[in-house]
């Protein structure tokens, strides 16, 4: 499959990791929006939201938990931080493997947008 994500979670593809368990990777974005811009990705190739199945639960758990850690392991647990899924062409998705963008590092003063 020709998949960008999959690629990055194979190995086929080089990222800048900062976080890997068995289900879950998570690296750093190549066009970074803020001083800390980590993408969480599930391993196995889930589209978006629209393809999740009940047996992914699991995953998307860890990927909670994982954006926890990796705030922790940022400081930016105190200071806090966005979590952000865009679902969706109309929401700006532009790479269709599920993944969690975790943003900090700045102040964040504006009106929900994408980035
Ligand atoms: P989306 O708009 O789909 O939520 O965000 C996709 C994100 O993936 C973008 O922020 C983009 O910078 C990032 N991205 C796209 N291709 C690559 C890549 O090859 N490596 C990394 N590390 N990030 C990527
Ligand atoms: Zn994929």
């Amino acid at each position: 499959m020709d998949c960008i994500f999959c690629k990055i979670a194979s190995g086929q593809i080089p990222s800048e990791k900062v976080y890997e368990s068995q289900k879950i990777l998570a690296f750093k974005d190549i066009n970074p929006v803020a001083p800390e811009h980590i993408l969480i990705i599930p391993k196995k190739h889930i589209s978006n939201i629209e393809d999740l199945a009940v047996d992914d639960s699991e995953d998307i758990a860890e990927l909670i938990f994982a954006a926890k850690e990796i705030a922790r392991e940022h400081a930016l647990s105190d200071k806090g931080y966005r979590l952000i899924i865009n679902n969706g062409r109309a929401a700006g998705q532009e790479v269709f493997h599920l993944h969690m963008h975790i943003i900090g590092g700045k102040e964040y003063l504006g009106p929900m947008i994408a980035k």
